[in-house]
């Protein structure tokens, strides 16, 4: 499949690790937003939310765990923020299902 975080969870494409487990795997992003800025991915593709089904969301429950271990393991005691994009009206522009951890200063607050 030409994905491309599925090369990069494969090792064919390098990235900056910060976790990985069986079925999660997390690295910086390219181009960071705020000094933080780490993606949260199931090892399994996904497309987006739309995806996610009775059968695979045991995943999403397991990033969800993972994500404040991570945060913590980055200090973000004072908060951060978790996105994920879905579809082209939210600017997704990989179609492989992730979740942003935003954090390291305060972040503005725009929904739209
Ligand atoms: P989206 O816009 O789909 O929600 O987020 C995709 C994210 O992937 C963007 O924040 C972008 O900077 C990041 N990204 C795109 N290509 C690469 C890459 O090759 N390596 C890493 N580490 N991040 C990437
Ligand atoms: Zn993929």
């Amino acid at each position: 499949m030409n994905c491309l975080f599925c090369k990069i969870i494969a090792g064919d494409i390098p990235s900056n690790k910060v976790y990985e487990d069986e079925t999660v795997y997390a690295f910086r992003d390219i181009a960071p937003q705020a000094p933080t800025h780490i993606l949260v991915v199931p090892k399994a593709h996904i497309a987006d939310c739309n995806g996610v089904t009775a059968e695979n969301s045991g995943v999403v429950a397991h990033i969800f765990e993972v994500i404040p271990q991570i945060a913590k393991a980055e200090g973000l005691e004072t908060g951060y923020r978790v996105v994920s994009n879905c579809g082209e009206d939210a600017g997704q522009t990989v179609q492989h299902l992730h979740f942003h951890i935003l954090g390291g200063k305060k972040l503005a607050i725009e929904m739209a």
